[in-house]
């Protein structure tokens, strides 16, 4: 049986809802060999993943999510291999959980004039031990209040980049980010280029222009793109050179959209990945 590999999960070391140990469980369940858990902006759930993927035989290849700019865009970067100890890249990361912090104030400010009151308590509640804050944690506690059904409606009325509680916060230039993680003996790959963002400043020109400055791969095959959006960037990819994943971006209850392997990445995409970070020195898959 071929391997059925997923490259970009989360736990709820970000803003996922399983623990590490239980989305390896999940993901074995799920019928998958590998899987590159990819939460936002730390390394945190990695050990616990990999440790529970070594008792049941399921392959953990680190990663992480950078929340990245590209053209006053937000871009998401998948690090592939990093080294977790990399001082430069720790310290990224640790301004980005920081940033993340930072802005939970004017989101409360914002709902409290929408007549929608949290406090940080609240938001506390629901983020639990994550290391790093994200919306889907804001929304979660105005589930708990009744004011929304669900994540998505809290995006979909409050949230999302451009509705009423929207809070800006800081992102790292997308070409500072590939080199730190280049510079970690990562491989970088743009999670769900053409979802919502920055479709129209990554045209091919661009992933050609970032290709030189370190990008390594698209995630093509991603419930955020339609199948002519596959199509084109599996195009764009090959003439720019780029490796092609494809992954679930799983969130356990948090995206009921995205159950795990509903995107796979090929074997010999994978391979070529584990190759790369093997010859750089990186942190290959346990
Ligand atoms: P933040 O990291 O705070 O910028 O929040 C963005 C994150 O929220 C994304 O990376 C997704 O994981 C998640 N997200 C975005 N839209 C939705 C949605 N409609 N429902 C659930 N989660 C979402
Ligand atoms: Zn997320
Ligand atoms: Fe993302
Ligand atoms: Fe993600």
């Amino acid at each position: 049986m071929a391997m059925r590999i997923d490259l970009h999960v989360h736990s709820n070391v970000s803003d996922g809802t399983d623990s590490p140990t239980r989305l390896v469980f999940a993901a074995q369940e799920a019928g998958l060999d590998v899987i590159g858990l990819c939460d936002h902006d730390t390394f945190d759930g990695i050990t616990e993943a990999r440790e529970a993927g070594r008792r049941i035989g399921l392959s953990v290849l680190p990663g992480v999510e950078m929340s990245t700019r590209y053209k006053d865009r937000p871009v998401h970067l998948l690090g592939y291999g990093c080294d977790p100890w990399n001082r430069p890249l720790l310290a990224e990361l640790t301004k980005l959980r920081a940033s993340r912090v930072e802005r939970l104030q004017a989101f409360l400010d914002k709902l409290a004039e929408l007549g929608l009151p949290l406090t940080e308590e609240d938001v506390a509640a629901s983020r639990g031990l994550s290391p790093s804050l994200g919306r889907p944690h804001i929304a979660d506690a105005m589930v708990a209040k009744g004011y929304v059904a669900n994540r998505d409606e809290a995006f979909a009325m409050y949230l999302g980049d451009g509705k009423p509680a929207y809070v800006e916060r800081y992102a790292t230039p997308i070409l500072e980010a590939l080199a730190l993680i280049r510079g970690a003996k990562g491989l970088a790959v743009i999670a769900h280029p053409w979802g919502p963002g920055a479709k129209d400043v990554l045209t091919g020109d661009a992933l050609a222009e970032l290709a030189k400055a370190g990008l390594e791969g698209i995630e093509v095959d991603h419930t955020d793109h339609d199948a002519r959006s596959r199509e084109m960037l599996t195009q764009l990819g090959a003439r720019t050179g780029l490796i092609r994943t494809g992954s679930s971006d799983y969130h356990g209850t948090g995206k009921l959209h995205n159950p795990l392997g509903i995107n796979v990445t090929r074997p010999t995409a994978y391979q070529e990945i584990v190759n790369r970070i093997a010859a750089r020195g990186g942190v290959g898959p346990s």
